[in-house]
């Protein structure tokens, strides 16, 4: 078979392009070389909803933030994913940079942002009392939010699946030929067809355009690591607080996550290549330290965990979104940096245009449906209901993460909802259990038997995040 449209990468950029060509009458196959999908930036960044303040005006990236905010909560509430409009505060820590802060604030307004203010330092601690006292201005945007983007990504592919998308994982693309449609062939051997190829691999984007021989943009990885803090200390402001932004991003950030945590960082670092995504000392120490400059209370002994992710990023600064002027058909969405997630269904919708105006004629799919079911986690839901859910199904009474609360019913029901997790991280980050306090110390075992009964395979054959990631050798 030869499809109309091969996406190359399962991270949220990739997920919401394929959902977006469902909208149209075309045969779609959506290529990732993980186990899962969202293993890339879409699972290990801060999960905020950016204002649109930033990006230089007149870029792709102010134009897709900007237009993608709205878009970005219709869709959450469409696919059900976890998400919140608490507003974020920057704040300036001298007259130096309240001037950076009226700079902000003048290009979020050329940027079309509504509703900014520019508030006092004391205003400001009105409304989040836990703020330093060193700080002297803030630039208040009540659009901002926060999202859970490995379940936006989880979701946009599922919803993908549902409207016809074909996911094929473990396909790592290593070679692309065009004798008339592209033939895209995997490490294992195996070849898809395509008469379109849409290139949203996240920082292997060059690798994957040089395939087509198109060097026209080389991705620089840049490194963010992070402190996870515990819910106890969730509450210790309600807005995400960043510092006035520099070159190197948009810099130490103190935030809710919409799971009630409480997230800082994450650090910009240029590093070698985009599996670095190991924490080091140094770098939580600085987010310890620039997080606390912002909000001193922070208690950093409730750390949950840390973590790294990897920004692909280009010397250019924006967003690539285009037909590559090396292979016609072929359509690169790279360098898709900060705020990628903040535009994805933006940047969705532009690249099927850019499709569009490379060829490809596009007719609306009447059967599309753009809604997914509500997961409808345990934890949320009312003793009334609870009790509803065992009656139907007793495996709802059995809880199996006791940190999240997570019962035997959502994790049997996450592992045959498509798109299938295959291993202990993928069921991990549709239902939360091992990412409490004890991070899976004392569900891993149950969540083995559940993925072995319900996949047909051995214990030993259970990977922590597939290929050879086995949880145990054997047995003693
Ligand atoms: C530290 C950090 C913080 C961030 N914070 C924010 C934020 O708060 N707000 C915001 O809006 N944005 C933020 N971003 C940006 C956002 O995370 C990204 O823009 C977005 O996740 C990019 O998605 P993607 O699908 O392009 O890339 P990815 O999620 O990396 O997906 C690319 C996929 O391609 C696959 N792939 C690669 N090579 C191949 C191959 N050869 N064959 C098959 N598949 C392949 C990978 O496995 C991966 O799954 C942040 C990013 C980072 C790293």
């Amino acid at each position: 078979m030869i499809y109309d449209v091969a996406v190359i990468g399962a991270g949220v950029i990739g997920g919401l392009t394929a959902r977006e060509l469902t909208k149209y009458k075309l045969s779609v196959v959506l290529l990732e070389k993980e186990s899962d999908v969202a293993c890339g930036a879409s699972k290990a960044n801060s999960g905020i909803i950016h204002g649109g303040f930033d990006p230089e005006p007149d870029t792709l990236k102010a134009k897709l933030n900007s237009t993608g905010v709205d878009k970005l909560y219709k869709t959450a509430q469409m696919l059900h994913v976890p998400h919140k409009n608490n507003g974020s505060f920057v704040c300036a820590f001298s007259k130096k940079e309240e001037a950076h802060l009226k700079e902000l604030y003048d290009r979020g307004i050329e940027n079309g942002i509504e509703k900014m203010s520019i508030i006092s330092g004391d205003e400001a601690r009105a409304i989040e009392p836990n703020l330093s006292p060193e700080i002297t201005a803030v630039l208040n945007v009540p659009t901002a939010g926060i999202i859970c983007p490995y379940e936006l990504t989880i979701a946009a592919v599922g919803n993908a699946m549902k409207n016809g998308a074909v996911l094929l994982t473990d396909f790592t693309v290593t070679s692309i030929i065009n004798d008339g449609c592209f033939n895209v062939s995997s490490a294992d051997g195996r070849c898809v067809k395509a008469r379109y190829v849409i290139n949203c691999a996240g920082c292997y984007g060059d690798k994957i355009a040089a395939m087509v021989g198109d060097d026209s943009f080389e991705i620089i990885p840049r490194a963010g690591q992070y402190i996870l803090l515990d819910k106890k200390e969730g509450a210790r402001v309600s807005h995400t607080i960043f510092q006035v932004p520099s070159k190197e991003g948009k810099g130490i950030l103190v935030s809710p996550t919409v799971d009630g945590n409480l997230l800082t960082g994450p650090t910009a670092e240029a590093v070698d290549c985009p599996m670095c995504v190991n924490t080091t000392p140094e770098g939580l120490e600085t987010v310890q330290r620039l997080a606390a400059k912002s909000v001193p209370s922070v208690q950093f002994r409730e750390v949950i965990t840390s973590f790294c992710g990897v920004r692909s990023s280009e010397k250019n600064g924006d967003f690539i979104i285009e037909e590559s002027k090396a292979q016609k058909g072929f359509i690169n969405v790279a360098a898709i940096d900060s705020p990628g997630l903040t535009s994805s269904v933006a940047i969705a919708e532009y690249t099927v245009e850019v499709l569009k105006n490379a060829g490809l004629e596009l007719e609306l799919n009447p059967d599309f449906d753009g809604t997914r079911e509500d997961p409808h986690f345990f934890r949320h839901l009312t003793d009334e209901e609870k009790n509803e859910y065992i009656k139907k199904n007793p495996a709802y009474g059995k809880i199996i993460c006791r940190c999240e609360t997570v019962t035997e019913g959502e994790i049997r029901d996450a592992i045959r909802r498509d798109p299938k997790p295959q291993d202990i991280d993928g069921v991990k980050r549709r239902t939360r259990s091992g990412m409490g306090r004890c991070q899976g110390g004392f569900c891993k075992p149950f969540v083995m038997k559940l993925l072995a009964e319900e996949n047909g395979c051995k214990m030993e054959d259970v990977t922590k995040n597939g290929k050879t990631s086995q949880m145990v050798l054997g047995k003693l």
